[in-house]
């Protein structure tokens, strides 16, 4: 038998209504931001990822599926390829690409779609996922870099989960300063290892040298000790990056946004700066974060566009519905009328009738002539039907249904023009 790939699955009913219950949500919660929707390519060439996400990361060193593509005609050149494994890449190249800087405004972006990376897959982590994200974008004279937008992000993912009705979520905030800072901290960590790196795991003594701020994604239970003990980045930041970071924390504080400082968190991805965040949920087990993002001021220069910071997050779309059903969040879209055709040449009635009813905007199924009224009674009952309207030759005759409220045992006849009216109460 053939089967979904290792680390992929098939996302199937009743799931997908919460993730479409999900999806409905977070468009019209974009909406009510003033974000709008990109769509970019699901495949991109390799050196985006590896000039953005960086060399040394997990997902670039690893993780991405990538191939060369090779040319089909002279006008053609060979590429590598690889699926992307997160989006906000693709975003910043297409801002840089169709000059979405030109009009001299702050640019929010949202996306929803699938990303891959070969990550050794378990409960909440797969090679095929999903991310609900968004990206505040613009020059710096359109308010880019205020903290009031980091604020105002983060506030919006609060709204986001209290409405999707998720509890227990605990935001995880700390600041990974500007490229100066990292610099200065990249050589203190270097210092810090010297002593101690020929004890660590493989990556971490290439990463020591390479870039050491990557020591700290290290998952190795025996390195963790040896981590712990490392210089924090909070020593390391300059007075405006400080100052950034203190703004953005009196702003939640104002508007009652609730977070944990949380020092070690330094997000397994190069292009952050400043504020770094992490929505985590105590449903989820090992994979415990919810979404994640922070603020990345220098991705557009190094993807040799103009000066645009920005900042931005990813929900794991999996993980998310994951977190709600460990809350018991169900979801099952139900049809309001199930019809019921009675003897033989009544398939064709019900299907005028369902007709009728779907025209008008009330969600409707239908059985079979054949089949006994228990069994029709059973699978309305497995639509979550309201209403059973049955449909046998004195019902055609009379031009008058017998519809019961499946809710409450009540059964009344209606007549076929006030059919809709009875079924929208
Ligand atoms: P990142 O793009 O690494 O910052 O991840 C953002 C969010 O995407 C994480 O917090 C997870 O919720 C989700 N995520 C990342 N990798 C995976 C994966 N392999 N499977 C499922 N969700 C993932």
């Amino acid at each position: 038998m053939l089967k979904a790939v290792r680390g992929t699955r098939d996302l199937l009913p009743p799931d997908t209504d919460l993730w479409n219950r999900v999806e409905s949500k977070v468009r019209d919660i974009f909406a009510r931001y003033n974000y709008h929707e990109i769509r970019t390519p699901v495949f991109e060439d390799t050196s985006l990822f590896s000039r953005s996400v960086g060399e040394e990361t997990d997902i670039v060193s690893k993780e991405m599926f990538t191939w060369d593509d090779r040319a089909r005609a002279q006008s053609e050149k060979a590429q590598s390829l690889t699926l992307r494994p997160e989006n906000t890449a693709g975003v910043v190249r297409a801002y840089i690409e169709h000059g979405l800087y030109k009009t001299g405004t702050l640019q929010k972006l949202y996306y929803i779609g699938p990303q891959f990376r070969r990550e050794r897959p378990q409960k909440g982590r797969y090679r095929q996922f999903y991310q609900i994200g968004a990206e505040i974008i613009g020059p710096p004279s359109a308010g880019s870099e205020s903290p009031a937008r980091d604020a105002e992000l983060l506030e919006m993912l609060a709204t986001l989960l209290d409405e999707l009705g998720l509890g227990g979520w605990q935001l995880q905030l700390n600041s990974v300063g500007c490229a100066d800072d990292r610099a200065r901290y990249n050589q203190a960590l270097r210092e810090a290892l010297k002593p101690v790196v020929h004890q660590m795991c493989v990556d971490c003594q290439r990463r020591a040298e390479t870039n050491p701020l990557r020591v700290l994604d290290c998952k190795v239970p025996e390195d963790q000790p040896i981590i712990e003990k490392l210089p924090k980045i909070s020593a390391y930041l300059d007075e405006p990056c400080r100052e950034h970071f203190a703004a953005v924390r009196g702003m939640l504080d104002a508007i009652g946004v609730p977070y944990t400082i949380n020092e070690r968190m330094v997000r397994g991805l190069d292009y952050y700066t400043r504020t770094t965040f992490e929505f985590t949920h105590g449903g989820l087990g090992a994979q415990s974060a919810v979404l994640g993002g922070g603020r990345y001021d220098g991705l557009s220069e190094s993807l040799d566009g103009p000066k645009a910071p920005g900042i931005g997050f990813a929900i794991g779309e999996d993980r998310l519905i994951l977190a709600l059903q460990s809350e018991g969040s169900q979801s099952h879209e139900t049809v309001q009328a199930y019809i019921a055709p009675l003897g033989a040449g009544m398939n064709v009635h019900a299907l005028k009738l369902a007709h009728e009813l779907r025209r008008a905007g009330v969600s409707a199924d239908f059985g079979d002539e054949n089949f006994r009224l228990k069994k029709s009674f059973e699978l309305a009952e497995k639509a979550g039907a309201k209403y059973i309207v049955i449909v046998g030759e004195n019902e055609v005759a009379a031009d008058t249904f017998a519809l019961k409220n499946l809710g409450n045992g009540e059964q009344v006849q209606v007549p076929r023009a006030q059919l809709v009216e009875h079924l929208r109460r």
